[in-house]
């Protein structure tokens, strides 16, 4: 059988923040919230970009392909880039819904609350926005409470920055 891309891809290339992110994709594609979607099916496609500086743009699902992109830059952290992975992989998850704000509306809240629940332990009120960085901090605090000597670092105070999902 003919190697993906994706299958050579060496473990350093998903590693970010000291998170495998391919395999903390797997749990996160398992997840009851998704159960009933094409994420339980199939794996989307991961790509990881590095940059020097935070970008504009976190990360970006495309649905209509399956796949998502998140970015690593020098100071993320833990929190940072699983807030980012669920966000991007709820979107592959709910895709455009046919409600106002199609992409970021009720729905994709409801989604991302139930998912950072069900992932993470997360429970904070749903926000009223989904710019990155809501649940950044939550979720470091989870790892940090869960894990104590992981000796993962603190997650940067988070910036907010707006999603766009094309
Ligand atoms: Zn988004």
């Amino acid at each position: 059988m003919r190697q993906t891309y994706a299958s050579v891809r060496a473990a350093s290339y998903y590693l970010v923040a000291g998170i495998p992110l391919d395999r903390e994709l797997e749990r996160l594609r398992r997840l009851d919230v998704f159960a009933a979607g094409p994420l339980a099916e199939r794996r989307p496609e991961l790509r990881v970009r590095r940059t020097r500086r935070r970008p504009n743009r976190l990360g970006f699902a495309v649905p209509t392909e399956h796949r998502l992109s998140v970015t690593a830059y020098p100071e993320i952290g833990p929190g940072d880039v699983l807030e980012t992975l669920l966000h991007e992989l709820v979107h592959l998850h709910v895709g455009r819904a046919p409600e106002a704000h199609a992409w970021h509306g009720p729905t994709f809240k409801r989604t991302l609350a139930l998912a950072m629940r069900e992932a993470y332990g997360v429970e904070i009120p749903t926000p009223r926005n989904t710019l990155h960085g809501v649940y950044a901090e939550a979720i470091g605090q989870r790892l940090a409470d869960l894990e104590p000597t992981t000796g993962l670092e603190p997650v940067t105070p988070s910036l907010r920055m707006k999603c766009s999902t094309n």
